[in-house]
């Protein structure tokens, strides 16, 4: 059976969405979706989340804790996209705050670039071109790391987590912000038919492009409940691994400290 990066040994096959799909080729599908849907992607998150993942990355930058004073700050956005938790975290924090987003798609990077410029933040958010399974970076080298709504998209998730473990400096965080399991009564009927009746529709409209929110939509429910993530957080290496639900468990704010 396919399965979603538990681990590497002798997998071939993964999912993309709901298909089970060679893992080498799923890379290149996760970047079709994303240079599909950039210059919308925004304003879908928008849309689809309801505002709420404004909520949900704000509630991430406050536990980063990006200092206010003068002690230089460094955060690695892996899967960053177009740069929004990159942002909000060089905002919350103090002049000597710094991010660097690092992405594997240059048409999300590019928007990220433009976004950067026009909020005059270009001087202190860095935009790299990298896959999160082998991060272009020295071990050691960030004061915290995170990844919000991207994990999932990494063909081998447990390469992503041993690599931001190895470049976080000891005692840094790795924070994984993710779609989980609902865990409400009737709001998990709301959130089902919600998630595959209208926002595929929803991302046609937008962005031209409803395969791209069926792969979204579906990728979410592949995704290993928080309990699982969390022992892959353990395997990478990560110590004092815990979750938070948010939103009755649509998404789970998950972290792991590198001693
Ligand atoms: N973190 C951003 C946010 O919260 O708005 C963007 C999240 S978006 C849903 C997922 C991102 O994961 C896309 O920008 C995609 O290019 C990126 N991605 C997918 N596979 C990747 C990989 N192997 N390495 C780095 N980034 C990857």
């Amino acid at each position: 059976m396919a399965q979603d990066s538990l681990a590497d040994g002798g997998r071939t096959d993964t999912h993309f969405g709901y298909r089970t799909v060679p893992l080498d080729d799923k890379q290149r599908m996760v970047d079709e979706v994303f240079h599909s849907v950039a210059r919308r992607y925004d304003l879908m998150n928008d849309l689809m989340s309801l505002g709420l993942h404004r909520a949900w990355k704000d509630l991430l930058v406050s536990r980063l804790r990006p200092p206010r004073g003068a002690r230089p700050f460094h955060l690695l956005d892996v899967a960053g996209g177009t740069g929004d938790v990159s942002f909000r975290t060089v905002e919350a924090g103090g002049p000597t705050t710094r991010a660097t987003v690092a992405d594997i798609n240059g048409g999300m990077l590019a928007v990220g670039r433009e976004r950067a410029a026009s909020l005059g933040l270009a001087d202190r958010v860095e935009f790299v071109e990298a896959n999160a399974e082998e991060l272009p970076f020295p071990d050691k080298s960030f004061d915290a790391a995170t990844v919000a709504f991207g994990i999932r998209n990494v063909p081998r998730m447990d390469k992503a987590l041993s690599e931001m473990r190895r470049v976080l400096k000891p005692g840094g965080t790795c924070f994984v912000l993710e779609f989980s399991r609902v865990d409400v009564p009737v709001l998990d009927a709301i959130y089902d038919a919600y998630s595959f009746k209208l926002i595929p529709g929803m991302g046609k409209l937008v962005t031209g492009d409803a395969d791209s929110y069926q792969y979204l939509v579906e990728s979410i429910r592949k995704f290993p409940p928080p309990e699982v993530f969390a022992e892959m957080m353990r395997t990478a290496g990560l110590r004092r691994v815990a979750w938070t639900p948010l939103t009755g468990g649509v998404v789970a704010l998950h972290s792991g400290v590198r001693i």
